[in-house]
């Protein structure tokens, strides 16, 4: 459970939300603290959102000014549409999520929403817009009503139950002799990796973001959960702009746009079929995981 100390002046929604983009940023990052203060600008706005189109302009970014993570890195998200990141483990997927976050700003290029760089826009407002899914969603010593309703202040009852639905974990919620007031967490009813889930993503369809990322959120689930969690997934993001980061490529096949980084840059870009048929890097990993696949099956 990670633990997270604010500055008492927080109060209210703004404490909630700040609370939340750090816990859920803190868990798909492996990252504690916020690293470094990202600040508003006085002239700061709120982002407007219209459709949550999302592009990446020649983006360049460096943890440590001595070496280089992401070299120019372009793509553009369009309204509704998904964006599957694939590639060896540091290429740098995770950094993109970050930097759309805006947990760093970019050393070089621009990410804008809907044509508003990020820099210039709140980041409460930025936090607003954007649900995150990571590989290990945090629950809170406190009863699942508070893990599924703190998606939103002030959540009704009917809306968290709903949620719920929605996620497929009201069935099972119902289930348990004290319902939603059941305790969950480290010091409650300890819940599945796949339950877990279940519960961020009732989370999430409650704050009901234009913009969401899902980072490994499958990853550490069996195959058979991770199928119907899956499934879940893409209904949530169905009319809502997507960047997804997938270990699994079965998961993203249908993904609109796929990004093949290496080594923080795009080696390939395209739709399945047009990187199968290119017969580069990504029919590569394709052919390997496929074959590892029936190997697990026989
Ligand atoms: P991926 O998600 O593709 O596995 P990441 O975006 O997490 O890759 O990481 C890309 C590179 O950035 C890796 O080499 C990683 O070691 C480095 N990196 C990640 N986070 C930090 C950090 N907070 N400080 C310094 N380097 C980092
Ligand atoms: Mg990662």
């Amino acid at each position: 459970m990670i633990q997270i100390t604010m500055p008492l002046g927080f109060l209210g929604t703004v404490y909630r939300e700040i609370r939340q983009a750090l816990v859920d940023m803190g868990t798909m990052f492996g990252l504690l603290s916020q690293p470094e203060e990202v600040k508003d600008l006085p002239e700061a706005k709120a982002l407007a959102v219209q459709g949550g189109e999302i592009r990446f302009d020649n983006v360049r970014f460096a943890y440590d000014p001595t070496r280089e993570i992401l070299k120019g890195v372009s793509f553009c998200v369009k309204p509704g549409q998904t964006l599957a990141l694939v590639g060896h483990s540091g290429s740098g997927k995770s950094t993109i999520g970050r930097l759309l976050f805006r947990f760093y700003d970019v050393t070089g290029g621009a990410v804008t929403i809907d044509g508003q760089d990020i820099r210039s826009i709140t980041q409460s407002s930025l936090h607003e817009a954007i649900g995150v899914v990571p590989q290990d969603t945090v629950l809170f010593n406190d009863t699942i009503r508070y893990n599924i309703g703190y998606g939103r202040a002030n959540a009704t009852a009917e809306q968290i139950i709903a949620a719920a639905k929605a996620a497929r974990i009201h069935d099972f919620i119902t289930s348990l002799p004290e319902g939603y007031d059941t305790t969950v967490g480290e010091r409650g009813l300890k819940l599945s990796g796949g339950e877990k889930q279940r519960v961020g993503i009732a989370r999430t369809i409650l704050k009901n973001p234009p913009i969401l990322i899902l980072d490994e959120a499958t990853s550490a689930l069996d195959t058979q959960t991770e199928r119907s969690i899956q499934e879940s997934l893409r209904e949530m993001g169905q009319g809502r702009s997507v960047i997804t980061i997938a270990h699994r490529l079965s998961t993203i096949a249908d993904a609109d746009q796929i990004l093949v980084m290496e080594a923080g840059e795009v080696l390939e870009c395209g739709t399945h079929d047009m990187l199968l048929a290119r017969g580069g890097r990504y029919a590569a990993m394709w052919a390997q995981q496929s074959a590892e696949e029936e190997q697990d099956a026989a």
